[in-house]
């Protein structure tokens, strides 16, 4: 392994960096996000003096619920629901096989067809292919050549057996915007649910359960900065699930299992700076964002944007470059210290290439030749300037060792 890779370059503080050494560049948050400096002081010490089981019925324990319910009212907080409509989970996936196979298994007697668009986290798609061996019937919503779920599309797809609909509130990956309002408002009055995957937008679009009808929708911590292996799910006051993990009984019998105290109150403390610095955070990513995509289509010939032009997230820059292999590009850019990713974190040690790509028209060798950049709470302008100072030059490189580009 490359060691500069492993020890960075000079010394800095992690605070200072979110864990970088500077002078490299992480331009993957949509992977992984250091956890906030305040939230790891949060959180501190809820594993030491401030320890304890809410289900204990002494002060211990009684501290811990505490604790825990100002969590949860933190976390639904951010999300405009009612704390009793949170239930805090392992993470992302587990929400999403909780809304899904939950609602499936409670609501079998109003039908048994689920409707997934195709644009969806690996977790979902997996769930989805599951339902199906379960008996269920799953259909996939297809997009346009920009990622984008057109409501009328999902509509075409609604049978009376249609019990849910899922479709995330953004993509992981092209990082495109879908129309959650217009779909919740199509499906309003059907008696079809709708869950969301929030996960790649919270933190960097305003979600609000009191404005949008959405029935389920699924959190991550560490998408806001708080630690790894803690999600939430919301569930709307009278949507009916029916547990899939068994044992003590916790979250409203939903999600047994002690609670991690020290992750929900880091999950917490992150969802209210989250809250309070989301409008400005949006701003000056969106800034670089646009400076990131402008500099690249000017400078670089033969490069495209995927995903949608505008309705796409503040912080997701994603482009194509034909001729090339996306994993040449983030080697030889490893190489100068700048980490990017090629798709999906979850699914890129297989050779596939992206099925949101794929599903968006793209050709084989062009979702190769894709690459993601993703920008984040400690990224800086000067990010921007390290991409545009070698990114050219490598792909000059590449493509004039490449059989596949002819135009040099
Ligand atoms: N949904 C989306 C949109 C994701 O990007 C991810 C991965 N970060 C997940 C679900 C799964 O999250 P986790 O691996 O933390 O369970």
């Amino acid at each position: 392994m490359d060691d500069r890779t492993v020890k960075g370059r000079k010394g800095a503080r992690v605070s200072e960096t979110g864990g970088r050494e500077e002078g490299d560049v992480y331009l993957d948050y949509q992977s992984a996000k250091p956890v906030d400096p305040r939230v790891v002081e949060a959180m501190l010490p809820y594993f030491t003096e401030r320890f304890g089981n809410p289900a204990s019925l002494h002060t211990v324990g009684d501290r811990a619920t505490e604790a825990l319910e100002e969590s949860r009212a933190a976390v639904a907080a951010l999300i405009g629901a009612q704390p009793e409509e949170v239930i805090f989970t392992s993470g992302a996936t587990e929400s999403n096989n909780l809304a899904l196979i939950g609602y499936a298994n409670r609501n079998k007697r109003a039908g048994d067809h689920v409707v997934i668009s195709e644009v969806e986290h690996i977790s979902l798609h997996n769930i989805g292919k599951y339902l199906a061996k379960e008996g269920l019937r799953v259909s996939k919503a297809p997009p346009d050549q920009y990622g984008r779920i057109d409501p009328q599309k999902v509509r075409s797809r609604i049978t009376d057996d249609t019990i849910l609909v899922s479709v995330g509130w953004a993509s992981n990956e092209v990082g495109t915007i879908q129309p959650i309002s217009a779909l919740a408002e199509m499906l309003r009055g059907t008696g079809v649910a709708l869950h969301v995957d929030a996960v790649a937008a919270e933190g960097l679009l305003p979600i609000d359960m009191t404005a949008v009808p959405v029935d389920l929708l699924t959190l991550s911590s560490n998408d806001l900065y708080g630690p790894p292996g803690l999600g939430a799910l919301y569930i709307r006051k009278g949507t009916r699930l029916a547990a899939v993990t068994m044992g003590g009984g916790q979250e409203r019998g939903l999600r047994s299992g002690t609670e991690n105290l020290p992750a929900i109150v880091g999950m917490a403390a992150a969802a209210r700076i989250a809250a309070e610095e989301l409008p400005a955070e949006a701003a000056r990513l969106t800034a670089m964002r646009d400076r990131l995509i402008e500099a690249v289509l000017e400078t670089i010939p033969d490069a495209h944007l995927n995903g949608h032009p505008t309705e796409r997230l503040p912080n997701n820059a994603h482009f194509r470059f034909e001729g090339i292999e996306g994993e040449s590009l983030l080697l030889s850019l490893k190489d100068e210290g700048i980490w990017v990713s090629t798709g999906s974190a979850c699914s890129s040690k297989t050779l596939e290439p992206s099925h949101t790509l794929i599903s968006c028209g793209l050709l084989h060798e062009e979702a190769h030749g894709s690459l993601e950049f993703t920008f984040g709470r400690f990224s800086r302008e000067a990010d921007v300037d390290s991409v545009m100072e070698v990114l050219p030059d490598i792909v000059a490189r590449l493509r004039h060792l490449s059989p596949l580009y002819r135009k040099v």
